[in-house]
């Protein structure tokens, strides 16, 4: 892996090029199937990057907060790692991709109830319902806060409207979790399960918070602004491979290879990408493309990414 420049300015006058190189791209639409995202200001647009020894550099609307959504699945199988170990995952949910969109019932019938990945809607629902305390929602609602709280290193708090909103729409989610209920593959009150994944792709994030977490990440587990150890640094390197084998769905190939750093979006327009040992970077933008993810963010991403030569492979 390589060492990155810290120098600060530097990395500003990139994150600046890349802001204005696709300030006036515009395609892709956003989430239209969760009403609040569809009458989110399509024109915001934010990019921060946060170094492992805590430097912040960011640029544009870094501070709105948006739906955190497929971004929380990310710190829920950190959590369900944490609790369970990874052999429990594995045997579980999977490591897997699915090939499929992040809410395929058909991957779930193919593979028999296995959800493959807690990366996708399946295996986040799955993962929820074995977060503990188990039969106890208020404490396990706790848990999945307060872990996105430390990765962040500052408070997150539920967008009601949007959760709301989710509440009153998903049921797609709903036939998912009661098909893997069916298969053994939920742990918990299918319900709670269901609500509590509901609740987590709620959470209001702003790109500054997303950026520690994935900086955080890339630190093993030691959060760079508040010192706090928040997960055994072993699981680091474990919970970096789900992201790259899966974190843009359908097309992580093709996103590997092109931009060689691994990266997780949400239908909120996010995108949190990590480089082991030296940085985290979030961008939001929320027009998506047809595979659910942010058209800007990942642009942004895969240039930063080539101007600082940021490939795991190389
Ligand atoms: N809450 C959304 C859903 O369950 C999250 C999907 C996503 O961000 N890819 O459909």
């Amino acid at each position: 892996m390589k060492t990155i420049s810290h120098d600060s300015e530097y990395i500003l006058s990139i994150i600046k090029t890349a802001y204005h190189k696709f300030e006036s791209v515009a395609e892709g639409q956003n989430a239209s199937y969760i009403p609040y995202l569809k009458e989110i200001d399509p024109k915001l647009f934010g990019i921060s990057v946060c170094l492992t020894d805590g430097t912040l550099i960011e640029y544009g609307d870094t501070s709105f907060q948006f739906g955190i959504e497929s971004i929380s699945k990310v710190p829920t199988a950190l959590l369900a790692l944490k609790q369970n170990g990874t052999e429990s995952i594995l045997q579980k949910i999977g490591t897997n991709a699915t090939g499929m969109d992040f809410g395929s019932l058909f991957a779930i019938l193919l593979e028999k109830g296995y959800p493959s990945t807690p990366l996708v809607n399946a295996g986040a629902i799955a993962a929820c319902s074995l977060i503990e305390p188990l039969g106890d929602a208020a404490g396990k609602w706790q848990m999945i806060q307060q872990n996105i709280d430390d990765l962040c290193g500052s408070k997150t708090e539920v967008l009601h409207a949007l959760y709301q909103n989710e509440t009153e729409t998903n049921y797609h989610n709903r036939s998912i979790t009661w098909l893997l209920k069916s298969y053994d593959r939920i742990y918990d009150d299918p319900e709670v399960a269901l609500d509590i994944y509901t609740r987590q792709c709620s959470i209001g994030v702003t790109t500054s918070q997303l950026a520690v977490m994935a900086a955080t990440i890339a630190n093993k587990g030691k959060n760079p602004k508040t010192g706090l150890q928040v997960f055994d640094a072993a699981l680091a390197s474990k919970l970096v491979s789900m992201i790259a084998t899966v974190g843009l769905y359908e097309e992580t190939g093709d996103w590997m290879f092109e931009s060689g750093i691994p990266a997780k979006s949400g239908v909120g327009g996010g995108i949190l990408a990590v480089y082991p040992g030296e940085v985290g970077i979030c961008v939001f933008s929320p027009p998506l493309n047809r595979f659910g993810n942010s058209v800007k963010g990942k642009k942004v991403v895969q240039y930063i990414a080539n101007a600082l030569g940021l490939s795991i492979y190389e």
